[in-house]
């Protein structure tokens, strides 16, 4: 894509806003020229697509927090308007295969034997030698009577019988018990399911990323061990040779009722080896304060998010156009949170709870942004009650209706509900329930604080569906997700609207945001706080996991 026409647009962008922040009006304009200004911009290969660690996603966050500051809010970053986030970037080197030796024999090359790489040992490679124990499911309880420090530990993946999803940290029970490494036995059953190896060596061999806490440590957790991997086949019988159960012995066992398996020492000794290639990039977050006018309320926070960040410049990609633009993806979601923002400064009235807009770093490698702020609220004493998160919005029709994930989970509904009647707009059912898009945006890092939170997208009617369906099809994570694109700009703005009105309700109601008694999310991640009555029609618990999702259980942490 050639960039001519855009450098008027960029000078212009980074000129100061004229006083926006005074005119002081009963009702908020939404301006779709303000919208397409910050698409044009943010969007513009002179950003190079924005992705995270880039000068580009830097110009990009400048960008907005001059928009904020032109708009008189405070800078609410821990610089500043930034809260810096240290990003690891990490690959196995692909030159050096990662392996298990076992006695003589050495399983390499994915056949029977995978690793993912490690963020904290890069450029050097681990060869780790030790006994090994097989602990059944890796509870606590299956770890009685054995001593396993410095050893590596040998388990099964999945949710032994009686243990829900998810309750189980096999790398934290294994850290705290000294163990070197982690060995997850994938067993033939696990592959016609929860581990379907060629998607997970798919996965393994992609970069992954990870935010790093001050120590260090990737997502604030150092459960103490060196190494993970995970072994089956040919590779599982030679460890399992000389144990008081073979491989085999112990597959027969886990297909009866009781799955019980013991746990024993093994006999042969191993040698773990992995060399992994680590970047540490500096990214941030970039958010502004609006300080909320009541006294009692102002301590509490409603944020409104949209990521800033998208894929970058990829120069091994086949044609001439290396750029991930993410125009939609999510210029248009920033651009809309910035028009909302606006009309909070243009109705004169200050709202009672302090708002919070924030512009995230790294979604596209994993929610990292939101996780890192959700993690470290920069709120000091004050608490974040709700997020609305702008994603993605498909700008390309005049929508009739939205779809709002996460409105039947909390009060939010209600809110989301009077606000699309407002404006003549409709609430649909989430048309792709497979798609789990609740869990695969920035909010999803807020509920997993506790918060409760909601993403709308624009609906499927007067036209949406096809524009959705082929926005994915042609355009999404694509170098044609460009300013190119037919943009309907009075969509922005209206998209800009309900997420206002969403916003301003929150902030000015009586009473915080709930979660609904006895709604899984509610129950899972904010145990200990109030909840609402669940209206009739109002799920109890998240729709189940789609089959087609790859579930690799056990991420290693090392
Ligand atoms: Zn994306």
């Amino acid at each position: 894509m050639r960039l001519t026409p855009f450098l008027i647009t960029l000078s212009l962008g980074l000129a100061p806003a004229p006083a926006l922040a005074q005119t002081a009006t009963a009702e908020p304009v939404f301006s779709p020229d303000e919208v397409r200004a910050h698409v044009e911009f943010l969007a513009d290969d002179l950003l190079g697509g924005r992705d995270n660690g880039t000068e580009g996603f830097d110009i990009a966050a400048r960008y907005v927090s001059s928009r904020f500051d032109a708009m008189g809010f405070k800078p609410g970053g821990t610089q500043g308007w930034y809260q810096p986030v240290n990003i690891a970037d990490y690959v196995l080197d692909a030159d050096k295969p990662a392996s298990i030796t076992v006695g003589t024999k050495a399983f390499a090359g994915d056949e029977d034997v995978l690793f993912g790489p490690s963020p904290l040992y890069g450029d050097e490679t681990q060869i780790l030698t030790a006994d090994a124990v097989f602990v059944g499911h890796g509870r606590e309880e299956d770890y009685a009577g054995l001593d396993v420090t410095g050893k590596f530990v040998v388990t099964l993946i999945g949710n032994p019988p009686g243990t829900p999803p998810g309750a189980l940290d096999r790398p934290a029970i294994a850290g705290k018990h000294g163990a070197l490494g982690t060995i997850y036995l994938i067993t033939p059953d696990n592959l016609k399911g929860a581990f379907p190896w060629a998607q997970a060596v798919g996965y393994f061999q992609q970069p992954q990323s990870n935010w790093l806490d001050a120590k260090g440590f990737p997502k604030g957790e150092n459960p103490g061990l060196k190494i993970g991997a995970y072994v089956k086949g040919a590779a599982a019988d030679a460890m399992f040779k000389g144990a008081p159960m073979s491989a085999a012995q112990l597959y027969a066992a886990l297909a009866t009722p009781e799955a019980k398996t013991g746990s024993f020492a093994l006999k042969q000794r191993l040698t773990l080896q992995r060399t992994s290639i680590v970047t540490i990039k500096k990214s941030s977050n970039v958010i502004g304060v609006l300080p909320g006018s009541d006294p009692r309320l102002a301590n509490e926070y409603v944020v409104l998010s949209a990521h800033l960040d998208h894929e970058g410049t990829q120069p091994d990609i086949e044609g001439e156009d290396k750029i991930f633009n993410g125009a939609m993806d999510n210029a248009a979601g920033v651009a809309s949170m910035l028009e909302a923002a606006r009309a909070f400064t243009q109705t004169g009235k200050r709202p009672r709870r302090s708002i919070l807009f924030v512009a995230l770093t790294a979604e596209e490698d994993g929610l990292i942004g939101s996780e890192y702020l959700a993690r470290y609220p920069v709120t000091g004493s004050g608490k974040v009650v709700a997020d609305v998160n702008l994603d993605m919005p498909i700008l390309l029709y005049d929508f009739q209706d939205v779809v709002a994930f996460g409105a039947e989970h909390s009060t939010l509904g209600p809110i989301v509900e009077r606000a699309a009647a407002k404006m003549g707009v409709t609430l649909s059912p989430d048309p792709m329930p497979e798609e789990q898009l609740f869990l695969r945006s920035d909010h999803y890092s807020f509920v997993k604080a506790g918060v409760p939170s909601v993403f709308l997208v624009t609906g499927f009617k007067n036209g949406g569906e096809k524009a959705f369906r082929d926005f994915l099809k042609t355009n999404y994570h694509k170098v044609t997700d460009d300013i190119r694109q037919p943009f309907d700009w009075k969509a922005g703005a209206k998209f800009a609207k309900i997420n206002y009105l969403i916003a301003r309700e929150i902030a000015d109601a009586d009473q915080e945001p709930r979660w609904y008694a006895g709604n899984s999310f509610g129950e899972r991640y904010a145990k200990d706080a109030p909840k609402a009555p669940r209206p009739a029609g109002a799920p109890a618990t998240a729709p189940a996991r789609s089959p087609a999702v790859i579930t690799i259980p056990v991420p290693a942490k090392n």
